[in-house]
């Protein structure tokens, strides 16, 4: 199998077993956009079908420098990085060396990284770390769920929390941000990008904001990491997470910036591991991938592998625009976006639908919607953007790859065109509005 890596050369990896899930194929079997060329294509097996992963804010493959930096952490050199021996010391020299890595990242000091199970974790270390009963809480309406959530069980427990709504563009305002502050404020968390929509947030003009008024700032960053310039000092915060499975590193393990003098209690307690702000046995494979991951996002900023992939997403973007009854959410003029990012309204179209007969023709995306409790719920982050619950519940996010080429975006933008117009002649409403 051949993966590209971060600055888009092909590498080959060899991918010792397909594993067979539900009739299905795992990953690697039939695909994958982006440079990963699946073997059934090579061997031309019948029904082949491409695969275009267009869903990259959901999660990234493991590139294969990550995968080869990880493999010795699993069986020869496993030590526990808190032991004294030898085994332990190796196992302590390879989180160091990640730490590293991780402090140039983010511009800080080493003992300012604390390694943790991802974006969830580090979100929700913010929030539990820094409020207590009486506190003010401000953040957006258009956050992941780790921080939404996260607020609600602070809110329950006597924390006020003010919802910041985005424009129509999906833009936080900062004078918005301003207005909402009290004298108790406490905590602002703004994420950097937006997981649905890719709008960049103007965090350095809220850190001045946090400054200003006395106030912690932490950054979601984890959509923003590796896909734009980052320096913690430049946006004024006080913390910031970051998860690895976002930019080719592994699921499950992630790093937060805690600048020094933060008074954050930490989540879990039990040994001092991370100077007593993470407890817990260091997951030794999964942080040396999240600094290789780290290491290649960083080479891949400075290659402008990014000034290309803009180029990518708009020549989706612009092809699917042809079609009508179409629009953008989020993103417009002054509103920047990452570069890999699209959401789409299909009027008269249902984005679930659209989702699976995409996924049939091999093109992975994601819908506006999420389930709740059985019954799908629109995206809070549409909703609050002003969209209606039909044309939120009829977007589609496409999100590529640092490695996608022409090739995938002119598959994906095929599949799209017969498929809308195949799903519209069915919809009678589509077939009297939209001709
Ligand atoms: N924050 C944002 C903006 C995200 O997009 C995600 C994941 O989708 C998270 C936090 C949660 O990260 P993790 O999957 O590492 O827990």
């Amino acid at each position: 199998m051949k993966l590209k890596n971060a600055v888009g050369d092909e590498s080959s990896v060899e991918i010792a077993s397909f594993s067979e899930i539900g009739g299905g194929f795992c990953g690697s079997r039939l695909v994958m956009a982006s440079g990963i060329r699946s073997p059934v294509q090579s061997n031309q097996e019948p029904n082949a079908v491409m695969r275009v992963y267009m869903d990259a804010n959901a999660t990234t493959p493991l590139l294969p420098e990550v995968m080869e930096a990880m493999r010795p952490y699993w069986m020869e050199c496993f030590g526990n990085a808190s032991s004294i021996h030898l085994d332990g010391q190796q196992a302590r020299a390879a989180v160091d060396r990640a730490r590293s890595t991780l402090a140039e990242f983010f511009n800080c000091h080493e003992a300012e990284v604390v390694f943790n199970s991802g974006g969830t974790e580090g979100d929700n270390t913010a929030v539990f770390g820094l409020l207590r009963p009486g506190d003010h809480f401000v953040t957006t309406a258009i956050e992941h769920s780790a921080i939404m959530a996260a607020a609600e069980r602070v809110a329950a427990r006597g924390v006020e929390v003010s919802f910041v709504a985005p424009s129509a563009s999906g833009l936080i305002d900062p004078t918005e941000i301003q207005r909402a502050l009290r004298p108790e404020t406490r905590l602002i968390s703004v994420m950097l990008a937006n997981n649905e929509t890719g709008v960049l947030q103007p965090v350095e003009e809220i850190g001045k904001i946090a400054k200003a008024a006395g106030a912690f700032f932490h950054i979601d960053a984890v959509q923003g990491a590796g896909k734009v310039p980052f320096d913690v000092r430049r946006f004024g915060c006080h913390l910031c997470s970051i998860s690895a499975h976002k930019m080719h590193g592994p699921k499950g393990v992630g790093a937060i910036f805690v600048r020094r003098g933060t008074p954050i209690e930490s989540l879990l307690v039990g040994g001092s591991h991370e100077r007593r702000r993470r407890a817990g046995t260091e997951n030794v494979p999964g942080i040396v991938g999240l600094g290789k991951a780290t290491e290649l996002a960083m080479h891949s900023l400075e290659e402008g592998t990014l000034i290309q992939l803009a180029a990518l997403r708009d020549r989706l973007e612009t092809g699917i625009l042809e079609l009508p009854g179409i629009g953008v959410n989020g993103g417009g003029k002054a509103v920047p976006r990452v570069a890999n990012t699209t959401n789409i309204w299909f009027d008269h179209l249902e984005g679930e639908a659209l989702v699976i007969a995409l996924d049939l023709k091999g093109v992975a995306v994601s819908g506006g919607s999420a389930c709740h409790s059985g019954a799908t719920e629109p995206s809070h982050v549409l909703m609050a953007m002003g969209l209606d619950k039909t044309r939120a519940r009829a977007s589609l996010r496409f999100s590529l790859l640092k490695s996608a080429t022409e090739a995938d975006v002119d598959y994906a933008l095929n599949a799209v065109r017969e498929t809308v117009a195949r799903l519209r002649e069915i919809s009678p409403v589509a077939a009297g509005t939209l001709g």
